[in-house]
């Protein structure tokens, strides 16, 4: 009977409280102890389906009073955890706890934030969280943008943005086989990969990339830059758009952004900067002028989901004219009746952005927005700052350090085994294993850099719960570690 509609997937009231109120539980006992677990668990991929158990898929229905202190158990014993202290590998962050609470409200709404007339306020919420990353960052306001994925997805955003902006108009029917100039795109050595993925994906070739050399700050070197774009034209070929890093994903460094800026104003190019990871460092007045340029730029691609502290997924792609998002993404079938309301018109997501069917990852952004402010931001963001040179001025006073690089909140270094005589490639060996055993070890989390030619290993603090005490500590398990890792490769 269908009248009184019993099924097997709505929680009734009780039992939805019961089991969300232990939930919460189970989550705050976790949040407030996370520095008494190991980072990480040392199991193999096989170990984990083992405790998994390797059932088929179920032909029964579980009650989800019994589902959910399972797998709560489950992941609270099996994950790693970058909100950890210790955890300072890759660029993620630790997540704010308002986040998680965002999520389960806005999956609770379920909003499809493709349209506005599917989610009245949310799209609301979205539109001022994306005018709120632009006045974070110090661009207008009047900057446009979306919420997506995260860093790969806000450069791909842009990046088609750009193309459709500045190749010529005719490639929406023809496709890219009929334009007669190939097109090419500017970059710096250290951009992040996803240039390459771009680059294949929407039909330029990874050929149609200039990788422009460094100098010995290790930004984009502007006069090769610009002796490339005009080779090129010479050459009959169509530059449509350089990209400059604001923080690149190895060391923190941050190109002259001005400087390629004007460079893109001479040449008639679009300007994209990824800011995925750097970018929110600019809120800080003293960090203000390392950025400086940042307000030219086409677009710009940051992740909430790293230096905001946003829990995953959460990047954003803002563009100084948004109406090249709806150039780009827009297209009205017969079958949406997504107009207007009250007279005005609303902002449709689906026409911004790759997506159509959306979430609302917005919320989880726009809470914490407001929860810690601008204030609080240039706080944090100062501190991971602050531990991360006190990690680099620590490495660079012991013996057995050497302290490579250090940007933003990003410092590379690496174990040198005390009275070392040997050469390079022994030292390249001995810190890829110790950072193979510090990975597994759970004690800490760091990743690894090449820097000139060195295996280094990389700490970059994206995390309000490190202090300068987890920062000492790390040195002593480094050096503990890597005293060990040496001993054992001398006597294979
Ligand atoms: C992290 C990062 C990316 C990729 O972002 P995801 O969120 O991992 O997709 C791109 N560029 C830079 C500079 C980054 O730091």
């Amino acid at each position: 009977m269908i009248e009184n509609r019993e099924n097997s997937i709505e929680i009734d009231k009780e039992n939805f409280r019961k089991i969300g109120h232990q939930l919460i539980d189970d989550i705050s006992d976790f949040l407030s102890s996370i520095d008494k677990k190991p980072v990480t668990v040392n199991k193999s991929p096989s170990q984990l389906q083992s405790i998994l158990g390797n059932n088929t898929l179920p032909e029964n229905g579980t009650p989800a009073t019994e589902l959910i202190p399972r797998v709560t158990n489950l992941l609270l014993n099996h994950s790693l955890f970058n909100g950890h202290p210790k955890f300072l590998g890759y660029i993620t962050s630790s997540a704010s706890p308002i986040g998680a609470l965002a999520d389960l409200l806005a999956a609770s709404i379920n909003s499809n934030v493709g349209a506005h007339i599917l989610s009245p306020m949310a799209t609301e919420i979205e539109k001022q969280t994306v005018q709120w990353l632009a006045e974070f960052i110090g661009v207008s306001p009047s900057y446009g943008g979306i919420l997506v994925s995260g860093g790969n997805m806000a450069n791909f955003t842009a990046f088609l943005a750009a193309r459709t902006a500045k190749a010529p108009k005719n490639i929406k029917e023809d496709g890219l086989s009929n334009i007669s100039k190939k097109l090419t795109v500017y970059c710096s050595k250290s951009t992040h990969t996803w240039i390459e993925k771009a680059a294949i994906l929407f039909g330029l070739g990874s050929n149609s990339i200039r990788w422009i050399e460094t100098d010995s700050s290790n930004k984009m070197n502007n006069k090769v830059l610009e002796e490339t774009i005009k080779k090129d034209i010479e050459n009959g070929l169509q530059p449509i758009m350089v990209i400059g890093t604001a923080g690149d994903v190895s060391t923190g460094v941050v190109d002259n952004l001005k400087g390629i800026s004007t460079i893109c104003k001479a040449y008639d190019l679009w300007f994209h900067i990824d800011g995925a990871y750097g970018v929110p460092a600019a809120v800080i007045p003293k960090f203000k002028k390392l950025f400086h340029g940042v307000t030219e730029a086409d677009s710009i691609a940051l992740d909430p989901h790293k230096w905001l502290y946003s829990p995953l997924e959460a990047g954003c792609t803002l563009v100084k004219n948004p109406q090249h998002l709806i150039d780009t993404f827009s297209s009205h079938p017969e079958y949406y009746n997504f107009t207007s309301t009250e007279g005005e018109t609303a902002q449709n997501f689906y026409e911004f952005g790759m997506q159509n069917s959306r979430g609302f990852r917005a919320l989880k952004v726009w809470l914490t927005l407001q929860q810690v402010g601008r204030n609080g931001y240039q706080k944090l963001i100062s501190e991971d700052i602050e531990l991360s040179v006190l990690l680099f001025d620590l490495a660079k006073k012991h013996p057995e350090l050497e302290a490579v690089s250090q940007n933003l909140s990003i410092t590379t270094f690496k174990y040198i085994p005390l009275n070392y005589k040997g050469d390079n490639d022994y030292l390249n060996k001995l810190n890829e294993e110790l950072l193979n055993e510090l990975q597994t070890g759970g004690e800490l989390f760091l990743s690894n850099a090449i820097v000139n030619e060195m295996y280094c290993l990389r700490a970059c603090i994206v995390n309000f719960r490190t202090t300068r005490k987890d920062i000492k500590e790390i040195i002593e398990i480094v050096i503990r570690e890597g005293r060990e890792t040496h001993s054992k490769l001398q006597l294979k």
